[in-house]
């Protein structure tokens, strides 16, 4: 497990394109739930261990809600890698 410590206030930007496949870090919407990508997995797809006192000051691309979200709290995740409901 890889372990990341963070320390201090972080405004991060969600990513907006993820690709298919790929491990993320982020949380998920305080208001709508979306997924909001703020960092790549550093290790594809082993479980991270997200420790410390920071804070990520983070918009949600879907919603344009701001929330502060704590660094322990946040989670990894594939994205998908196809589009629901996508005929092509
Ligand atoms: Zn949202």
């Amino acid at each position: 497990m890889a372990r990341i410590d963070f320390a201090g206030r972080f405004q991060a930007s969600a990513r907006m394109n993820l690709v298919p496949g790929a491990y993320y870090l982020g949380f998920g919407c305080r208001n709508c739930g979306a997924d909001l990508a703020v960092l790549d997995a550093p290790t594809q797809g082993d479980p991270i261990d997200a420790t410390g006192e920071g804070q990520f000051e983070v918009q949600c691309p879907r919603c344009g809600e701001i929330h502060t979200y704590e660094a322990r709290a946040m989670r990894m995740w594939q994205a998908a890698t196809a589009m629901p409901g996508g005929s092509d």
